[in-house]
């Protein structure tokens, strides 16, 4: 019964002389999350206004899935498009689609109220807007007996809008919000096997950004199966920010190397020292503007601000950190809605559990993890650079749940 569907964008609105780049980023994006679904679309600009046709069958609640996972959308409006084939016909057509969308609710009990809006992007129509609103209203009143009209806040908005076809929709999904991923260069994001890292990366895509990832793990110490998850978890993502590339990096040499000659309650920190500096050279080779990570002021001992502070010692970019306020229950939550939770908490080890101490360092002074760091002046180079020799490559497409 849906033919089409209007796109309702908030934010890329304003955007001034920039908004058509902004609109093209958005069509792409939802051409591109569309390419997952069965049938075949239509994506286009008209007007100030972005357009989904279908020109196939389709599966509703599959498309308005995918829809919802694009950044930039505020509103999905399932579309029924009918032929012009004059004003009575058109009467007829509304009759119909109201049934159709509301059915049992329009019966009398029920009190809906509604408000009709037309539209001609048509001036050639020969009905005027307003003569159309209060004609398809006596229609709709005479139709359906229990419905009442209130033009200030009705049940049922029913909009109609006068183009090549006659546009009738009244019904408004929520999107995601947020800005169309590619309109705010890129970031690489240091993807762990947890909780919030996925949660920031999708938090910070939302404003635009497109993503890359970094994942350090540790075999043997660290499992294929666990290699897997982050895959996993990068494929979920994927699916609100496109495909992403996912670098992997083989950190074992690196951590036993700080553990054989440094102090064992500074390994998490110096530990995540290295991984800043290798994802920041991943991130320069790679034209990302800044790093990304699950980060969240007093959740563990490396993220203390003294902690925070020594591991972010390191970095030259920009470390963008959009949990860094957030409760673990705020942060579930955002999990649990976006999909990623249920694959977070599987139980794989992560290459940061396997060489933690039993007390690690809360108040870390950079000077002292410095003077620490010189312990590895011999070796480090060397394992620094084949670390990134060796670096695996993964493009991960966006993975339906
Ligand atoms: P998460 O829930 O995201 O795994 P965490 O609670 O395990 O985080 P930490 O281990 O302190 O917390 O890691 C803090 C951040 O460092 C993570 O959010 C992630 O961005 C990054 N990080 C940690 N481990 C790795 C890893 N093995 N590979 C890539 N990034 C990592
Ligand atoms: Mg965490």
């Amino acid at each position: 019964m849906f033919t089409s569907f209007l796109i309702k964008y908030a934010e890329i609105g304003v955007k001034g002389k920039n908004r058509y780049l902004f609109e093209d980023a958005l069509v792409r994006q939802i051409r591109h999350a569309l390419k997952h679904c069965d049938g075949e679309f239509k994506v286009h600009k008209n007007q100030g206004r972005i357009y989904v046709d279908a020109l196939s069958e389709f599966d509703f609640d599959e498309v308005v899935g995918q829809l919802g996972c694009v950044f930039g959308i505020s509103g999905i409006c399932p579309v029924t498009a009918v032929e012009d084939r004059g004003f009575e016909q058109l009467g007829r057509d509304v009759i119909a689609y109201m049934e159709r969308v509301y059915g049992a609710k329009l019966g009398a009990g029920e009190g809906m109220t509604f408000k009709v809006a037309a539209r001609r992007a048509r001036k050639d129509y020969p009905v005027h807007s307003g003569e159309i609103n209060a004609q398809l209203g006596g229609i709709l009143l005479d139709a359906f007996p229990g419905l009442q009209v209130d033009v200030h806040e009705p049940d049922i908005y029913l909009q109609v809008e006068v183009r090549e076809k006659i546009y009738l929709y009244s019904m408004v999904i929520p999107g995601p919000g947020g800005m169309p991923v590619g309109t705010g260069g890129k970031g690489m994001l240091l993807l762990s096997g947890g909780i919030d890292s996925p949660v920031a990366g999708y938090m910070i895509a939302k404003r635009g950004v497109k993503i890359d990832a970094v994942y350090f793990h540790a075999p043997p110490y660290t499992s294929e199966r666990a290699r897997q998850k982050v895959i996993d978890l990068a494929g979920l993502v994927a699916r609100y920010t496109g495909p992403v590339w996912l670098h992997i990096i083989n950190f074992t040499d690196i951590q036993l190397a700080i553990y054989d000659k440094c102090p064992h309650d500074e390994l998490t920190i110096i530990m995540r020292r290295y991984m800043m500096r290798i994802a920041e050279q991943i991130a320069k080779d790679t034209e990302c503007l800044g790093l990304i990570t699950g980060e969240s002021i007093g959740q563990v001992a490396s993220q203390t601000m003294h902690s925070l502070a020594a591991t972010n010692e390191v970095c030259t970019l920009p470390v963008y950190r959009p949990l860094i306020g957030m409760d673990k229950q705020e942060i579930v939550e955002i999990a649990e809605r976006i999909g990623t939770f249920e694959t977070s908490i599987l139980p794989y080890e992560d290459c940061c559990t396997i060489f933690v101490a039993k007390h690690p360092v809360t108040k870390p002074n950079v000077k002292v993890i410095k003077k620490h760091e010189h312990n590895l002046d011999e070796v480090i180079e060397e394992l620094f650079r084949t670390a990134l020799e060796t670096k695996e490559l993964v493009v991960v497409e966006g993975k339906r749940q």
